[in-house]
């Protein structure tokens, strides 16, 4: 397969971890018989510094003629840097929204995958985590409260803020469909979130979701509340495959499940538009506190970089491939410094990449 992906190498630890991911992909596409094109292209800081923006036109469209973007992470020191002291929308992050906008990445994958060599980085109780948990968060992205129309004015002499949490049908069949198609490459159950005893909008997504659900008899589906699906995710989180929820839901719930990993530098991330076109990139930030030092965690870039191979390309077998060799370094007790425990070997950035490179 010929497959053409932007690279957004990015700020801080972007241009390590991403270096990493790229040699794990080359070892795929010598293994598997693919050729992967680069176009690497600027975002972040790093573009600021060469074109004074931190996203050129031509930049965005480079990305949309690519299949897909593999990024890094964007954005400096926001004490130090000179970068913040920029107007907001100068600044690394106004790149890193413009993008996603462009691009109309609507729909944003989290898994929270708690790996059983890891499990003592896992905050909850002992019993829990033993059980472990495998779990895919997906978040609208595009719509809800935070698009929606909002104001602060006077009224009747009291200051008083409107926002507004908007949501159409097609917007929720749109992100219910690619749900229910994830769960089908996974263990075929979702769970929609909502607030339906109170709102509007979630009786018409969970309506909408019902509709979506009859094209998948293969799927088990299940509403639930989004105050209980933030007890149920610390109370036993191995009930969940595919977490459906609109924006707000999703951005609290995604950090909640990534919490209860223990591990940031191990997070990958999705964000998808209606074709297979999808953005990658770990959770994390551009670690500035660490940058330049070869000691940030590849292991959620390379994770990205799998994912890619899964949602854009369906190259399931290439994917599980990645995922199987960052299982089999963690089996052989190699650690970077974020996940390092005691009776572990500590390992470089670009170390743990060779080390997935070679098990692929
Ligand atoms: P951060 O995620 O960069 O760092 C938080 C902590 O986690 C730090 O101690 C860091 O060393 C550690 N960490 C993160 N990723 C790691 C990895 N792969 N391996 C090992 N350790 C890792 O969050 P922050 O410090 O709040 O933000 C730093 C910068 O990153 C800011 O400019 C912020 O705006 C930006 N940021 C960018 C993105 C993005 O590009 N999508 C996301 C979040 C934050």
């Amino acid at each position: 397969m010929n497959c053409n992906i932007a690279v957004i190498k990015g700020d801080g630890i972007g241009p390590e971890v991403v270096g990493e991911a790229m040699k794990v992909l080359d070892k795929v596409a010598e293994k598997y018989g693919h050729t992967f094109n680069y176009d690497q292209l600027l975002m972040g800081g790093c573009s600021i510094d060469v074109h004074g923006i931190p996203l050129t036109d031509e930049a965005i469209e480079r990305a949309k003629a690519a299949d897909a973007v593999l990024l890094g992470s964007i954005g400096g020191n926001t004490s130090t840097s000179p970068w913040y002291k920029l107007p907001p929308d100068k600044r690394p992050e106004a790149g890193l929204l413009k993008i996603r906008k462009a691009l109309n990445l609507f729909a944003n994958l989290r898994p929270a995958l708690l790996y059983p060599q890891l499990k003592g980085a896992c905050p909850l109780k002992e019993e829990i985590a033993e059980r472990g948990f495998d779990m895919m968060i997906m978040r609208e992205l595009t719509g809800g409260l935070y698009f929606g129309a909002r104001e602060t004015k006077e009224v009747d002499g009291v200051m008083t803020a409107v926002d507004t949490l908007t949501y159409n049908e097609n917007e929720i069949r749109r992100i219910a469909i690619k749900g229910f198609d994830i769960a089908m490459k996974r263990r075929k159950k979702v769970t929609s979130v909502d607030k339906a005893n109170v709102l509007d909008s979630s009786r018409l997504w969970r309506k909408i979701v019902e509709e979506v659900a009859r094209d998948y008899p293969e799927v088990t589906y299940e509403h639930m509340l989004v105050d209980n699906c933030a007890m149920q995710l610390v109370k036993d989180p191995a009930q969940f495959d595919v977490v459906l929820t609109e924006n707000m839901f999703g951005d609290i719930l995604s950090d909640e499940a990534s919490m209860i990993t223990g591990s940031i530098g191990m997070l990958a991330s999705a964000s998808l538009n209606e074709t297979k076109f999808g953005m990658y990139e770990p959770s994390g930030g551009s670690a500035p506190d660490i940058a330049g030092q070869n000691k940030a965690n590849p292991i959620a870039t390379i994770l990205s970089a799998a994912m890619m191979l899964r949602f854009t390309f369906d190259l399931d077998k290439e994917a599980e491939a990645i995922e199987k060799a960052i299982i089999q370094v963690l089996d052989e007790n190699y650690r970077t410094i974020d996940i390092l425990s005691d009776g572990k070997q500590l390992v470089s950035c670009s170390e743990m990449g060779d080390l997935i490179a070679e098990r692929v």
